[in-house]
C-alpha cells in the first residue's frame, strides 16, 4: 500500500523536475506612496489620558468593552474587533520618572501601522484587505471578507482582530478614519489629542517633523503642532479649517530611532519614544517586508505551475501503487 512517504517521493521528484531552472528571487519591498497619509505618535508628549481611545470608539461606532466587574467604564485591555486603538503603559521599578527606562513609566499607542508593504493585504485570498494606491491607507471590505483570518495571522503587529460574536464574521482594525475624510475630518485620535502626541498628516511631512525633533537638544524648548500637520489630503478632500493649535514645550530625551521609517520597508504610522521600542512592545523588524518573500515563493510555486504539477504527480504515483493487477494480467 502506498504511504505518505510514497506520495512525497513522487511530488518531490516532479517538483524537482519541473522546478529546475526556476530561481526564487524575492521581489522588491513596496515603499510608502508619495501621497501617503499617516500618524506621528510621540510617546514623550503622551499623558495617557486615553481621549484617543474613546474618540476612536465613537468615530467607528464601536461598543465599550469591560475588564472590570462593575461594567461601568469602557476598559479594553488590548486591541480587539471593537477596539482599534489603545494606549499601553510601560512600568519599571518605582515608576518615578516619566519616559525613563529604569524606575520609570511610558506610554505607547497600538493601532494599525498602515505598512508600505502590508502582510495582511498579501495574505488575504479574496482582496478584502487592500492598500489605497494614493493615500496608502490599508482598507478593509467586510463584503468581500470570508472570515478566514489569514490577515490576523500575517500581521507582525497583531493588529487585525476578529469579531467573534459577529454572525457575518468581520475583522476590526483602524483605517485612519477614512470614512470621515469626505466631511473634512481626519483621524479622530489626532483630532482630540490634547498634547499633539498623536499628529495626523502626510507621512513625508510627519517624517520630517520626527527628524526635526530628533535633531534638537533634549530639554530645549520647541514648538509642537497639534491635530493635523499641513494641508495635504486625499484627492477631492479638503480638511475643515482649524485654528493654529501649536504650543511650546521641552524636547524629549528621544531614542535616536524613528520607528516605522525603515521597519518592514516603512510604515505610514511613525513613532518616537524615550524608552527603547522593544521595551514598549514594538517588535524588532527587518527593513523588508515578509510579504515580499512569501509572495515570491507563492508566485514561483504557483506561477510556474510547479506545485500543482508536483501534487498531481504525487497523486498519480500513489494511484499507480494502489492498483493491483487483475488475476489474468501478465506479470
Ligand atoms: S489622546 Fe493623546 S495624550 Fe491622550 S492618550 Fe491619546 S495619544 Fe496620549
Ligand atoms: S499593521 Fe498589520 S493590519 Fe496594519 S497594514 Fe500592517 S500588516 Fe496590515
Ligand atoms: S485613525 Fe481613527 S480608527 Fe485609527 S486609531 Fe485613530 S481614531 Fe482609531
Amino acid at each position: 500500500m502506498a504511504t505518505r512517504r510514497d506520495f512525497l517521493k513522487g511530488a518531490l521528484a516532479a517538483g524537482t523536475l519541473f522546478g529546475a531552472g526556476q530561481t526564487a528571487q524575492a521581489r522588491e519591498t513596496h515603499h510608502v506612496p508619495e501621497g501617503a497619509l499617516g500618524l506621528l505618535y510621540d510617546a514623550t508628549l503622551c499623558v495617557g489620558c486615553k481621549a484617543c481611545v474613546a474618540a476612536c470608539k465613537a468615530a467607528n461606532g464601536n461598543p465599550p468593552e469591560f475588564s472590570t466587574v462593575d461594567h461601568l467604564w469602557d476598559t479594553p485591555l488590548d486591541t480587539s474587533g471593537y477596539t482599534f486603538n489603545i494606549i499601553k503603559m510601560y512600568r519599571n521599578g518605582t515608576m518615578e520618572t516619566k519616559d525613563s527606562e529604569i524606575n520609570g513609566y511610558a506610554f505607547m499607542k497600538t493601532s494599525c501601522m498602515h505598512c508600505a508593504d502590508p502582510s495582511c493585504v498579501s495574505a488575504c485570498p479574496v482582496s478584502a484587505m487592500t492598500k489605497d494606491p494614493v493615500t496608502g491607507i490599508v482598507k478593509y471590505d467586510p463584503n468581500k471578507c470570508i472570515g478566514c483570518r489569514y490577515c490576523v495571522a500575517a500581521c507582525p503587529f497583531g493588529i487585525p482582530k476578529y469579531q467573534y460574536d459577529s454572525p457575518t464574521g468581520r475583522i476590526g482594525k483602524c483605517e485612519l478614519c477614512r470614512h470621515r475624510h469626505k466631511d473634512g475630518h481626519y483621524s479622530a485620535c489626532a483630532e482630540v489629542c490634547p498634547t499633539g502626541a498623536t499628529l495626523f498628516g502626510k507621512t513625508s511631512d510627519l517624517l520630517a517633523e520626527a527628524k526635526r525633533r530628533l535633531s534638537l537638544k533634549p530639554g530645549s524648548i520647541t514648538t509642537f503642532p497639534r491635530g493635523r500637520l499641513g494641508e495635504a489630503a486625499a484627492p477631492g478632500v479638503t480638511w475643515l479649517p482649524e485654528p493654529d493649535q501649536s504650543y511650546e514645550g521641552p524636547v524629549g530625551h528621544y531614542q535616536q530611532h524613528i520607528y516605522g521609517e525603515k521597519e518592514y520597508g516603512g510604515t505610514q504610522v511613525l513613532k518616537l519614544s524615550a524608552v527603547p521600542f522593544e521595551k514598549v512592545g514594538m517588535p524588532k523588524l527587518p527593513p523588508y517586508s515578509s510579504a515580499a518573500t512569501s509572495e515570491t515563493i507563492q508566485h514561483t510555486l504557483y506561477g510556474g505551475l510547479v506545485m500543482p504539477i508536483a501534487v498531481l504527480a504525487g497523486l498519480t504515483f500513489v494511484a499507480k501503487r494502489n492498483v493491483k493487477p487483475d488475476e489474468g494480467d501478465e506479470q
